[in-house]
């Protein structure tokens, strides 16, 4: 038998295998015992629960959903896991979708709210099988390719990530159904893959990012055994398509938990597979403390209800790879403007071979990054015309970052606040008062050259 279908096999087969595997067993919590209530629980997703049972199968919330509510915190969404087929769950609920092709799986659409219905699948592998066929297929690097063989509860519940995740709630009885000891492992604070970590990472390298996010966001360890690995197979990440990347990136930082998250990738040697640039940047000394204000105000926005911007996100996270080229570019001889434009070209088509970036997105990050040298330049009808771009809020707010991360000297800042509060005369008083000393000569700036992006 070849050596990934031993290992896998054994990943699975408690006490069996190598000393790491552990007993799974399957235990029911009855509804005295735990504390997820159906208050805490959507409307729509309660209907499409009720919806599956009252035809004849099973249905159960899991994932977050359950995870979210155990720990006292709100569900980002709900998931349900059931034992019918995804056309069967498409014909019983006319506002669905059948989306996915990995995985097969139905969103059902109540407004702004989308439940996502997976039907349960089976085991990786059984005792004497061998890779099934088209429909559960490895790479030659143990990636889960397709994953669409439909199986049981149980089998189901082992072949989710980690054990927190693997929670199912019963909305006819409502007992806890845990299969890999997920409770105990909430209430130990623990993010510990279901399996032997290696296989389950190289099925899926994601759940190595995914292990960050989840580890940030709850404020857990990673289990021991856990992250072991992680260090070693993050360049397996490498083999991920560049836009399931750059929807984890989002994932990682829109969560609330950007600053913690950053931290904890670099610590575990990923975010070199998220932001190359960025961190060959980071190395040869160039400052991150622009990324940790970024996330830090990310995070205190997050809390307060507003959202991000991806574009912003991505605009902060590339922002050390573009400095630094920015002034290798000048340090050769180009013009501050030239420069500034070859090095957005360079940093963007070096970035999109690790996560895609949307067009949608690029554009908006380019302009920021641009406007960063208009900003600076208020005289005459400059400021009007920065003011009046449709990226002026995003490329100020960048620029508030950039003062609170020391990079540069604070003023300018306050002085673009006063500029919006004042009205038109205030304004002609104020660029009255800038004075031409500050006004950056074509002929002065030829005789010292700009090395560093431009300040005030
Ligand atoms: P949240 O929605 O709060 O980000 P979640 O745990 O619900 O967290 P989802 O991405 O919504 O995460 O996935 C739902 C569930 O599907 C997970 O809890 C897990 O059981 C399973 N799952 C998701 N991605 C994977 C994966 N890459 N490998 C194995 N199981 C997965
Ligand atoms: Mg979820």
């Amino acid at each position: 038998m070849p050596k990934r279908l031993v290992e896998k096999l054994r990943s699975f087969m408690p006490g069996n295998g190598k000393k790491k595997a552990r007993h799974y067993q399957r235990q029911e919590i009855p509804r005295d015992q735990h504390n997820v209530s159906r208050s805490m629980i959507s409307e729509p997703a309660k209907k499409v629960l009720h919806r599956l049972n009252k035809s004849g199968y099973e249905a159960y919330l899991v994932g977050g959903g359950v995870r979210d509510i155990v720990l006292g915190g709100k569900p980002k969404d709900f998931d349900i896991a059931t034992n019918a087929t995804p056309e069967e769950v498409h014909d019983l609920f006319r506002n669905s979708r059948l989306i996915g092709r990995r995985f097969r799986i139905v969103h059902v659409v109540f407004g702004r709210e989308v439940i996502e219905v997976t039907t349960f699948r089976g085991n990786a592998l059984t005792s004497d099988d061998v890779p099934a066929d088209d429909e559960h297929k490895t790479s030659e690097h143990g990636l889960l390719l397709r994953d669409n063989v439909y199986g049981n509860l149980e089998e189901d519940a082992l072949r989710r990530d980690f054990t927190i995740n693997a929670l199912y709630y019963c909305i006819r009885d409502f007992t806890i159904i845990d299969f890999a000891n997920g409770m105990q492992d909430l209430k130990n604070r623990q993010i510990r893959l279901i399996g032997d970590p290696e296989t389950r990472y190289r099925e899926d390298p994601v759940r190595m990012l995914r292990a960050v996010r989840f580890a940030a966001k709850l404020g857990f360890e990673i289990e021991r055994e856990t992250e072991a690995p992680i260090r070693d197979l993050a360049p397996l990440l490498g083999h991920i398509p560049s836009a399931r990347l750059f929807d984890e990136v989002l994932k990682l930082f829109s969560a609330g938990y950007g600053e913690a998250t950053y931290q904890l990738l670099q610590d575990y040697g990923l975010l070199t597979l998220l932001f190359p640039e960025t961190v060959k940047a980071i190395d040869a000394g160039e400052s991150d403390e622009l990324i940790r204000q970024a996330l830090r105000n990310t995070d205190a926005r997050i809390a307060q209800g507003k959202s991000v911007t991806p574009y912003f996100l991505f605009a902060a996270m590339l922002w050390p790879a573009l400095q630094a080229e920015w002034r290798h570019r000048q340090d050769n001889g180009d013009p501050v403007q030239p420069a500034l434009h070859g090095a957005i070209g360079k940093v963007i088509g070096r970035q999109v071979q690790a996560t895609s970036i949307p067009k949608r997105f690029s554009g908006p990050m380019k302009e920021i990054w641009e406007l960063q040298i208009r900003l600076p330049r208020r005289q005459g009808k400059r400021a009007f015309a920065t003011l009046t771009h449709p990226r002026f809020r995003a490329a100020y707010d960048f620029l508030l970052v950039r003062e609170a991360a020391g990079e540069i000297e604070p003023g300018l800042g306050a002085w673009w606040t006063e500029f919006q509060k004042v009205d038109e005369r205030g304004q002609e008083k104020m660029l009255s008062q800038l004075g031409s000393a500050t006004a950056p000569g074509k002929r002065r700036r030829k005789r010292s050259p700009v090395k560093r992006p431009p300040q005030q």
